[in-house]
């Protein structure tokens, strides 16, 4: 039987989808994040099997050929998928977060509806553009790309449970451990 709660965080990149897991997991010990398998290559600082388990395409190929993924999807040409075993393993013992785009957090609600689906929405539309538009030194076309993806992601807030904003940090962190918290007492 599962303890914890499946909360699927969704949000354009560089909203502060990050750095909200990170500020919730202080102050929710029993909580997680699931690692999710990726195909693409590691950046500066990330490390195999806490930011990701980076993995060939074959093998992420035969991964859903077993039906190892809970949801998987294809961004900027590389595959992302959540372990199913992995979540599912730590649900007896906490919640558990996923940090995954708005297509993987629909298809995780199909297949387990008592997920909770939270947007993480910029109170600023035009700044978080200039972020995603100075991150790096990238073309313009992948800067469009960009720019598309943050729009696609906002507009399917309405299929969400919750949408936050991150305008304030700490106040954003304490909406969404409200969420965790919700209907506890029941959780046993
Ligand atoms: P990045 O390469 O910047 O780490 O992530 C690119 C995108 O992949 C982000 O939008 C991120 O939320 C998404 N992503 C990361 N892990 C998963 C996953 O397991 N499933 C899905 N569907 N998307 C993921």
């Amino acid at each position: 039987m599962s303890k914890g709660k499946l909360l699927v965080l969704s949000g354009p990149s560089g909203v502060g989808k990050g750095t909200i897991v990170k500020e919730v997991l202080k102050l929710r010990p029993n909580a997680c994040v699931s690692v999710s398998c990726t195909t693409r290559s590691p950046r500066d600082g990330e490390i195999d099997g806490k930011s990701y388990f980076f993995i060939s395409k074959e093998q992420f190929e035969s991964m859903i050929g077993q039906g190892g993924f809970l949801e998987y999807s294809e961004h900027f040409n590389n595959y992302y998928g959540t372990p199913k075993k992995f979540v599912e393993e730590k649900l007896l013992s906490g919640d558990v977060i996923l940090e995954i785009d708005v297509n993987g957090g629909l298809s995780v609600k199909k297949s387990m509806p008592q997920a909770v689906l939270v947007m993480i929405a910029p109170p600023d539309k035009e700044a978080l553009y200039a972020r995603l538009r100075g991150r790096g030194t990238e073309g313009e076309d992948v800067i469009a790309m960009r720019l598309d993806r943050a729009d696609y992601e906002l507009s399917k807030a309405p299929l969400y449970d919750y949408t936050v904003i991150n305008d304030d940090l700490y106040q954003a962190v304490g909406e969404v451990v409200k969420i965790l918290e919700e209907g506890e007492q029941d959780n046993d």
